[in-house]
């Protein structure tokens, strides 16, 4: 495989932080199977470092699929098969010889529906994925690890006089904000979002977006999105994937956002970003 020209990583040290970051994830010939149904024949797509690839395209077409491909999610399925590879700067995250929670580790995941620990406060939830990676901190260094994410996390300012609260307790739209400070907690390399304001008002939306915004010149953002306009706002690669009728999902088009949007070269792209389906 071209991952086997690639020497391997050198191994984070015991407890430490795994590299810091942002890095290209490249996705090759990716097709994936949930018992007998093909979902994705094979995709391939570079989502650039320090940058946001929105991934688009109609319910179904297997962007869940693929999002969870990226960081060794879908194995979880016991129906699920894969093939293809997912090269993270060049490293193949599923070689047999690498650890699973080093990919894991290195992409972090927000979902759709804000999933914070509810009756953990609000600091606790920060370093929550400490405890899952053996990582082990001073006081201090927790505390300035748990502002930084928070600042990052565009949250620092509503809640730093309530660390101690609880997380559920929090708006739905600060709720996320806090698991995407959860998640940077780890120090990823990679942010996967799928659809994570989807469950949101318009005015949270715009506050993460501008989080996000700001968190892609650190690390690599890919975000599920079925709302066009948040695709041609953040993002600078797009990628269209579509499954028509029963057949597994493809990528019709990918590259420059602003170009797919204002010139697709498919009418397909054309259609659907035009919201003609
Ligand atoms: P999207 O995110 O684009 O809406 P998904 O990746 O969620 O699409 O789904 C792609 C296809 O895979 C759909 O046909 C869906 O029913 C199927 N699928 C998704 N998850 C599972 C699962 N855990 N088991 C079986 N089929 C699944
Ligand atoms: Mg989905």
């Amino acid at each position: 495989s071209a991952a086997s020209a690639v020497p391997a990583a050198p191994a984070a040290p015991s407890g430490g932080a795994p590299p810091a970051g942002p890095a290209t994830l490249e996705a090759r010939d990716i097709t994936a199977w949930f018992g007998s149904h093909q979902v994705l024949d094979r995709v391939s797509l570079t989502m650039p470092a320090s940058g946001i690839t929105a991934l688009i395209g109609p319910s179904g077409c297997g962007k869940s699929t693929f999002l969870r491909i990226l960081n060794r999610m879908h194995e979880l399925v016991p129906s699920a098969a894969l093939a293809g590879e997912v090269l993270l700067d060049g490293d193949d995250i599923y070689d047999p010889q690498r650890k699973l929670t080093d990919a894991r580790r290195a992409i972090g995941m927000v979902f759709q529906k804000p999933n914070p620990f509810p009756a953990m406060s609000i600091r606790e939830n920060v370093v929550a994925g400490l405890r899952l990676t053996g990582t082990r901190l001073g006081r201090s260094a927790k505390e300035e690890l748990v502002e930084e994410c928070l600042v990052r996390g565009g949250l620092w300012n509503e809640v730093k006089d309530r660390l101690d609260s609880p997380g559920g307790g929090l708006s739905g739209g600060q709720q996320q904000r806090l698991c995407i400070a959860r998640s940077l907690a780890i120090k990823p390399r990679v942010l996967l979002m799928d659809e994570p304001c989807s469950a949101l008002d318009p005015t949270s939306t715009r506050v993460i977006e501008e989080t996000m915004k700001d968190l892609a010149r650190q690390v690599t953002i890919v975000i599920v999105t079925h709302n066009m306009q948040q695709a041609a706002r953040v993002s600078d690669t797009c990628a269209f994937f579509l499954a028509s009728q029963g057949t597994p999902g493809v990528i019709v088009e990918h590259g420059d956002t602003e170009a797919m949007f204002s010139s697709p070269r498919d009418q397909r792209t054309s259609d659907y970003v035009n919201g003609r389906f």
